[in-house]
């Protein structure tokens, strides 16, 4: 399974049904993105990420200068 979100293959069970097998929540462990297995998920593009933009991601808030 990878994920729809960044194609990461870290996948992991977040939560399961609690009666019965019903469903699973799987959660990515590189973007944090979640989703339950009978969902069809279908991330549009502009909402993709890559590592470059999880990295720009890590910069929010950005650094204020310093002095001027
Ligand atoms: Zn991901």
């Amino acid at each position: 399974m990878i994920c729809p979100r960044c194609d990461s293959d870290k996948i992991k069970v977040m939560v399961k049904s609690p009666v019965g097998d019903e469903w699973e929540v799987y959660v990515c462990e590189k973007c944090w993105f979640s989703w339950r297995s009978t969902e069809t998920i279908n991330v549009l593009p502009k909402f993709r990420l890559d590592d470059e933009k999880i990295r720009n991601m890590q910069m929010i808030p950005p650094i204020p200068p310093l002095g001027k």
